[in-house]
């Protein structure tokens, strides 16, 4: 079968079509008729070689809503016309101990779905069955696309943080990820302090359910809040003043990035130390959590902003979420 594709030909390229031939399915393997797929920065980030692991041609692409149309001998957890989503993961090893445990997205062997490899900007994509994720009865696909992989990223940290309702958060960076942790945060019961560099966006914020936002980039403003957040999530990969985010923590607080910031990040051991702070990081989630957040968005009502561009204006939304002008996540429609 042949594959309809947008492709970078090279760094930093506009896309232009691009088709390939999809070979024979494997045994484990689903083929999805790809209905929306949203637009992550992990795209452009990709498309730039930001992170020196793009490999040309490269088809984006990894927030993918769409419908099963074949699967391979071995594949049980979908079929032929089942609706399905695939995000940045699209493979994983299945027998070593973190695929064993359920923690398919830390499997040493896993595969992202543009990396190496072809992604959803496109008519098909294929994938493992462990990452072809069953969607749920009444959600709506065509804004379910981000959460995928924005989406189940900005979940599983709350998870892994034990964030309680009780709580109260910040978001560092309100762009697709971002809005999407507010809401989640927000329905979690937590109070929410959203830190945005954009004046622009502060009425959408708190229509979202921030009950305050604070200038990211503005060190005076963070001393406002200093030692009142018992968990911050940053979304950005920007380099901001990190320690000032520390003392924003209170004594035992969290500060948890999953935006990839391109350089080292600064952190004083004391501004850890003193208060039993902690930082870290986390990829995605895993397979069964992702299912766990798609019940829990269709529970609440949960979705992404989207701004809906065809697919063959994928160059002007791509643009579009350069400038900073998404609002909040761009969705492509084939
Ligand atoms: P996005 O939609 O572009 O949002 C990023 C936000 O960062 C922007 O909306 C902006 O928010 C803020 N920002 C950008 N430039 C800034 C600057 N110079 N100063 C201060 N703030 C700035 O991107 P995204 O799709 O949400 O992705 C965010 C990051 O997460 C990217 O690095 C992406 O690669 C990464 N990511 C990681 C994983 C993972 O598994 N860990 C998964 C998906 C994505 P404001 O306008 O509110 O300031
Ligand atoms: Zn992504």
């Amino acid at each position: 079968m042949k594959v309809n594709a947008y492709a970078a030909t090279e760094e930093k390229a506009k896309l232009t079509p691009y088709s390939y031939e999809l070979g024979e399915i494997g045994s484990e393997q689903v083929d999805i008729k790809v209905s929306y797929c949203g637009i992550c920065h992990s795209d452009l980030s990709m498309i730039n070689n930001e992170w020196g692991m793009s490999q040309y041609p490269l088809v984006p692409g990894h927030e993918v809503t769409g419908e099963v149309i074949a699967a391979g001998n071995a594949v049980k957890n979908v079929k032929v016309g089942d609706k399905v989503g695939l995000g940045w993961m699209s493979s994983s090893c299945m027998s070593c101990e973190q695929c064993m445990d359920g923690e398919h997205h830390l499997c040493p062997e896993s595969e992202a779905t543009i990396v190496g490899r072809n992604g959803g900007f496109a008519d098909v994509v294929r994938g493992h069955w462990s990452w072809a994720i069953p969607m749920p009865q009444d959600i709506d696909m065509s804004k379910a696309g981000p959460l995928l992989c924005g989406g189940i990223t900005v979940f599983n940290p709350i998870i892994l943080a034990g964030v309680k309702p009780t709580d109260k958060v910040g978001v560092i960076g309100i762009g697709g990820l971002g809005h999407m942790a507010l809401k989640f945060l927000k329905h979690w019961g937590c109070e929410v302090v959203a830190f945005s560099s954009n004046p622009d966006k502060k009425e959408s914020i708190l229509a979202m359910g921030a009950g305050k936002v604070i200038d990211s980039t503005s060190s005076e403003e963070l001393e406002s809040i200093a030692g009142q957040l018992n968990f911050i999530l940053n979304t950005t990969n920007v380099t901001l003043d990190w320690n000032s985010y520390l003392t924003a923590l209170a004594p035992k607080g969290r500060f948890h990035t999953v935006g990839a910031v391109l350089e080292p990040m600064a952190i004083p051991a004391f501004s850890l130390i003193m208060g039993e702070k902690s930082v870290g990081g986390s990829p995605i989630g895993s397979p069964a959590l992702t299912k766990t957040m798609l019940d829990f968005c269709v529970r609440h009502n949960i979705y992404p902003d989207v701004e809906e561009f065809p697919m063959d204006k994928v160059n002007e939304a791509i643009e579009h979420l350069a400038n900073g002008k998404a609002r909040f996540r761009i969705v492509l429609k084939n």
